[in-house]
């Protein structure tokens, strides 16, 4: 028997040529295939009828070649076609034609007389009912089907050298052939009735719908549950940690208060409080804020800054573009400064320290604001009592736990504007607590937001020049990648030259994320003082760029993006008491794409954007399980399995708060298979 440890190099009916197909899908082990799951199943025992007319959902069916052809289109391409017929349901059913352009390894694949499986969607082509590209499989001898045919079939993810047909047969055969547990003795008590053996062989080759549909649950509860526990133990540790309350006076605070030009909204105010009662606490502070864009963040985190800084310690905040720590910087300066606070800013391009007379001689700094830069600081940091991460989403879990490691179990303050549904914040940020900034500033402008196709370009440019002579300040941004350097630059210097003689005599300026960060800092120094009017810009400065008297956004080629990313976007402006204009220009050719986008002509509710966002793209890499920390997902859905992930939830919850380090004799089983989890997901540096 085989064990699913077992390395697929030694099983003797697997070559070494398909071994490295196999290693190449990351497939090393025998459990490493009985885990790679089905993406679908197609019910076999029962073919479909051949389709008669057009289909909307796809079909399966099962047939005999009766004809192949080559044909040739548009000149020199070249398109295979067959003819299949029913064998069962005799002249009556119309032959189904399949179709496959410029696929020349299917011609060699198939031949007159071959009895094959296709799957796809029907459509009519005059008298024809044609399949263009289906899914297909040959069905070579009879011995072989019990395992292809007759029955649920699965359907593998393949790839180079294997094909879904081949990884099918090897499924089946590891699966006759390993050893497997019986019950999962690490799951709680009340998921142990179904073995683990069956659950699999059940879920590759599935008895019957519902037996699939049991198996899956199952398999996705244990996979939701071992990753609650990860979570949960990550929790724990920090938890376990004894520090003393801070104890902040409210002096600084105060101070801070009385010298802005505007009182704190209520949400504001009820997360510092949230803040201060977390400090009071014999533990550190792990806690999440979120809040839509322009909710006042950043207010928020100075509040926690000072309370550090009130109880005796440092304070540090961390942001993820040149950019954004610059603007932080500013606002520490004109809002901390005044207070006698020692400020200082780290990032790649520019290291600027504040000693203030007033506290002559003592040295190292109290806020310390920068980007990535903070990471490998080493002097600055003597005595960091809170850190403060802006746009979380930004940044890694190692980045996070890199940070904390410059103090002595600091408090941590995370910020993010990406909203997300409550089951996903619990799996992403399910080891922190999490506070909502649900109410905007009072007085702000309305943002009046459009989508519009290209053809409309020149009266933009004229609404656009009618911002401009009333003193507002405009963004362009274009959709450019921030990681493909050079073309970047170029592309975008093309579209600044472009919109320069438009917008004359108004200045215009570029900004990109290749240009030299002492110089960005200056451009954003001239837009943000209004020397400048109008900033043709890629995404950079998609988060947290904070101008007011900006109130005009246009973003060409919008349907390229997702909708919570032109929110962001569009959260640069609408930040001051101007009536703002978002125009989101789609130069693509569907009116698909200009449906999406009237989305946001109708709602500015972060959260609604991203359902919505969701429903449209899928969850994708959304949560970028890699940077997250978090182990890649093998079966279970965020979304489709939301309630299993709930349950995961509380049964972790539950083992944790009665066996915080899994100690106990009953969790050994658990405690091994968590540690095994942990380290191939390693959160630790150094
Ligand atoms: P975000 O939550 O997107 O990070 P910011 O912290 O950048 O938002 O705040 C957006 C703008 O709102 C800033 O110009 C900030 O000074 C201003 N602001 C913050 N709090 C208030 C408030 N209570 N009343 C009025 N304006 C505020
Ligand atoms: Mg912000």
């Amino acid at each position: 028997m085989l064990q699913p440890s077992d390395s697929l190099e030694g099983i003797p009916w697997i070559s070494a040529s398909r071994t490295k197909s196999l290693n190449r899908l990351q497939l090393f082990t025998v459990r490493d295939m009985l885990e790679h799951f089905p993406r679908r199943h197609e019910d076999r025992r029962q073919f479909d009828r051949f389709p008669q007319d057009e289909t909307t959902e796809p079909v399966c069916v099962c047939g005999v070649v009766t004809k192949t052809a080559l044909k040739r289109f548009r000149g020199w391409q070249k398109c295979f076609e067959i003819v299949l017929e029913d064998a069962e349901a005799g002249v009556l059913s119309t032959p189904l034609t399949c179709r496959w352009f410029n696929l020349h390894y299917v011609q060699k694949m198939i031949a007159t007389g071959m009895r094959i499986v296709v799957y796809g969607k029907a459509k009519r082509r005059g008298k024809q009912i044609v399949i263009d590209h289906p899914e297909f499989e040959v069905v070579e001898n009879d011995a072989e089907v019990s395992v292809h045919l007759k029955r649920i079939a699965p359907v593998h993810p393949a790839g180079e050298g294997v094909t879904p047909r081949w990884m099918r047969f090897a499924i089946y055969q590891l699966l006759e052939q390993t050893q497997l547990d019986a019950a999962p003795d690490f799951l709680p008590p009340e998921w142990r009735a179904l073995p683990y053996g069956n659950a699999l062989r059940e879920i590759h080759f599935p008895s019957s719908f519902e037996s699939l549909a049991e198996s899956r649950r199952l398999l996705v509860f244990q996979e939701f549950f071992l990753l609650q526990m990860l979570i949960g133990t990550r929790r724990m540790e920090r938890e376990q940690l004894k520090i003393a309350p801070r104890l902040p006076t409210g002096k600084l605070l105060k101070g801070l208060q009385e010298q802005l030009p505007f009182s704190l909204t209520k949400a504001q105010l009820r997360v510092i409080e949230e803040i201060r009662q977390d400090l009071h606490l014999p533990k550190p502070m792990s806690r999440l804020l979120q809040g839509d864009v322009g909710s006042g963040k950043t207010l928020v985190a100075l509040s926690a800054m000072l309370m550090a800084v009130e109880g005796g310690k440092q304070a540090a905040l961390m942001a993820p573009t040149q950019i954004l720590a610059e603007q932080h910087y500013l606002q520490c300066q004109r809002w901390l400064k005044p207070l006698g606070l020692r400020i200082a800013l780290r990032t790649s391009a520019r290291n600027e320290e504040d000693a203030m007379p007033l506290f002559d001689g003592e040295g190292a700094p109290q806020i310390i604001v920068g980007t990535h830069a903070l990471l490998y600081e080493k002097s600055a940091f003597t005595n960091l009592g809170l850190a403060v991460i802006d746009e979380q989403h930004k940044f890694g879990v190692l980045q996070r736990a890199r940070l904390l490691s410059r103090g002595d179990a600091p408090d941590l303050l995370v910020m993010t504007a990406t909203p997300i549904p409550r089951t996903l914040s619990l799996t992403i940020y399910g080891d922190l607590d999490v506070s909502l900034l649900d109410e905007l500033p009072a007085g702000r402008g309305a943002i009046i937001t459009a989508a519009r196709g290209v053809e409309k370009l020149p009266e933009i440019v004229q609404f656009l020049r009618k911002q401009l002579d009333a003193g507002r300040q405009a963004y362009i941004v274009y959709p450019l990648v921030e990681e493909s350097d050079k073309l970047v630059a170029k592309a975008a210097t093309a579209e600044f030259e472009r919109w320069r003689p438009l917008l004359a005599p108004y200045i215009c300026e570029l900004l990109h994320g290749r240009i030299a960060p002492e110089e960005k800092d200056a451009v954003m120094t001239r837009f943000r003082n209004g020397q400048t009017h109008a900033l043709v810009a890629t995404t950079v400065i998609e988060v947290g760029v904070d101008v007011p008297n900006a109130n005009f956004m246009l973003i060409e080629n919008a349907e390229r993006f997702g909708l919570a990313q032109l929110h962001q976007l569009r959260g640069r402006i609408g930040r001051g008491e101007f009536k703002s204009y978002c125009i989101l220009l789609n130069n693509g050719k569907s009116d698909e794409a200009l449906e999406k986008l009237t989305i946001l002509e109708k709602t500015a509710d972060g959260f609604e954007i991203a359902e919505a966002d969701l429903r449209l793209r899928g969850p994708g890499d959304l949560i970028g399980t890699a940077q997250s920390g978090l182990p890649q997902m093998k079966l279970g859905d965020f979304f489709r399995d939301a309630d299993l992930m709930t349950q995961a939830r509380n049964a972790a919850l539950k083992i944790l708060k009665e066996d915080a380090l899994l100690k106990a004799a009953d969790h050994a089983a658990l405690r091994t298979r968590v540690d095994a989890l942990r380290q191939s997901v390693p959160v630790h540096t150094e």
